[in-house]
């Protein structure tokens, strides 16, 4: 496989308002997918392509994950993130994370500075503090709870992710996954998000990112489910994504997911009312759209 073949998609979280305007998340899905084109042909690697994006997702306030967080039924905001690095399955992970703008960041730190995948609540905490990450300070100040951004309501729009998976220029895949969670989540509450297999996962046959109820994506080993249907049953990443969602629906869930596979292809299926996505093609098309 050649380095014509750079791919990527992105999501901004599965469950969308068909009255709401999504102009602005559309705008700034595509512009990410642009800058992170262009760093894939600067030469970057999936895993850093992936973070990055992550990042910008967290940090726009726009969607359910990093800034545009939603507190939890005690009124704290606990995060969760992971990412994997396909070529050596390195994970790492944070779960119900306080007090920092970057969950994916403080999930990279893991994987980098310690022998763990994950680290939970005051732990985590202490290694961001630990890895100087960015404090949000006041957090009534800093976050800008998208689910309530006007034309929508905390209701209408009960849970939110960001996500990213990458084929890069060397066929490396990576993918990286942050969210806020479920609304109005019970304290200490921890989705499929931070768990590599359920709502993350990469190795050297796909990369996979997952939204939608969290408990569901756990129960299915969605993201995992996908790489082993493809790669125990030789099926095809389309079939492979279509059965796990199909596997979640059986559960009485629902949601979605994007997966690149090391042949460069890519989906974006979802069976929620709608998923913010924008996707890179091998070709060099770029989409970005909600339904
Ligand atoms: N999967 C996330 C969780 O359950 C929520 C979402 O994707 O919208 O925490």
């Amino acid at each position: 496989m050649t380095n014509k073949c750079l791919t990527l998609a992105l999501h901004g979280g599965a469950g969308a308002i068909p009255e709401r305007n999504y102009d602005a998340e559309v705008v700034h899905m595509r512009g990410l997918v642009e800058a992170a084109r262009d760093r894939l042909k600067a030469g970057a690697s999936a895993l850093d392509v992936a973070v990055e994006t992550v990042a910008a997702l967290e940090a726009s306030g726009l969607y359910v994950a990093g800034r545009g967080a939603s507190p939890n039924a005690a009124g704290r905001y606990e995060l969760d993130a992971s990412l994997m690095d396909g070529p050596t399955r390195r994970a790492g992970a944070v779960a119900a994370l306080e007090g920092f703008k970057s969950p994916i960041a403080a999930a990279r730190a893991v994987m980098e500075m310690t022998p763990h995948v994950m680290l939970a609540a005051d732990g985590a905490a202490a290694l961001a503090r630990e890895a100087g990450l960015e404090a949000i300070g006041d957090p009534e100040a800093w976050f800008t709870r998208a689910a309530r951004r006007p034309g929508g309501t905390p209701a209408g729009l009960s849970h939110g992710t960001v996500g990213c998976v990458v084929r890069d220029g060397e066929g490396r895949l990576a993918a990286a996954t942050s969210t806020g969670g479920v609304f109005n989540k019970r304290l200490g509450r921890v989705g499929d998000t931070p768990i590599p297999g359920a709502g993350t996962w990469a190795d050297d046959t796909v990369a996979v990112s997952c939204t939608g109820l969290g408990e569901y994506f756990i129960r299915s080993a969605a993201a995992a489910q996908v790489s082993f249907r493809m790669r125990l049953a030789g099926q095809d990443l389309a079939s492979a994504a279509q059965a796990t969602l199909d596997d979640i629906k059986s559960l009485g869930g629902d949601g979605g997911l994007i997966a690149v596979a090391a042949d460069g292809t890519l989906v974006t299926p979802w069976n929620s009312r709608g998923m913010k996505r924008a996707t890179l093609t091998a070709e060099g098309a770029i989409r970005s759209e909600v339904f």
